[in-house]
């Protein structure tokens, strides 16, 4: 089967979670299926197999499991993005507005050094707002973002192209 076919059918939809109207795309069943997950982590970064790529950064939670399979499998360090008040050392910090209101994410100051090469991952792209986030963490350290990658793209809310018109080149792997 193709790798669309085999991710779509790994991934489960919830519907009215978290709450009513949303249609969640839940991948702890992709996660779940060993094969569907080796391919996801796979196909992911083919593009950038066998080039130099210094740390894949991991946006929390669910890109802290593609991020980490993902380092290992590119033999590249692992660097977790977080909600605010998470990481013991010092920070660098971000705002970003979600559905209601704002909130805050976080790098650790020392996670990157000037010039390293790096490759944003999550999950999913919805609206974008959280990976352009991600974004600016990582440019203000002065990393060379290669590409944010996520297995799931929502087209319809645009955030494909919001990290695009910054420069970024995306990666996803279904619509
Ligand atoms: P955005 O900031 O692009 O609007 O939303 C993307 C963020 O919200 C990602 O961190 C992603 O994990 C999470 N997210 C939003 N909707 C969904 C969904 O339907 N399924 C999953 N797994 N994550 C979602």
């Amino acid at each position: 089967s193709t790798l669309e076919e085999t991710l779509l059918s790994a991934i489960r939809t919830i519907p009215d979670y978290p709450k009513p109207g949303i249609l969640f795309r839940d991948i702890t069943t992709m996660l779940g299926d060993a094969r569907a997950f080796r391919r996801a982590v796979d196909e992911l970064v083919h593009p950038w197999a066998g080039s130099k790529i210094d740390k894949i950064a991991g946006i929390e939670a669910r890109g802290f499991i593609l991020g980490g399979a993902i380092a290992h499998q590119m033999s590249a360090g692992f660097v977790p993005i977080r909600k605010k008040g998470k990481l013991p050392h010092e920070t660098v910090r971000v705002a970003y507005s979600l559905e209601y209101g704002l909130d805050e994410m976080e790098m650790h100051k020392d996670a990157i050094a000037p010039g390293q090469r790096v490759i944003l991952v999550d999950d999913l792209i919805a609206t974008g707002g959280t990976a352009e986030a991600a974004v600016k963490l990582l440019t203000q350290m002065g990393a060379q973002i290669e590409a944010a990658c996520f297995v799931i793209d929502l087209p319809d809310l645009g955030g494909r192209a919001k990290l695009e018109a910054l420069g970024v080149s995306v990666r996803t792997l279904v619509s």
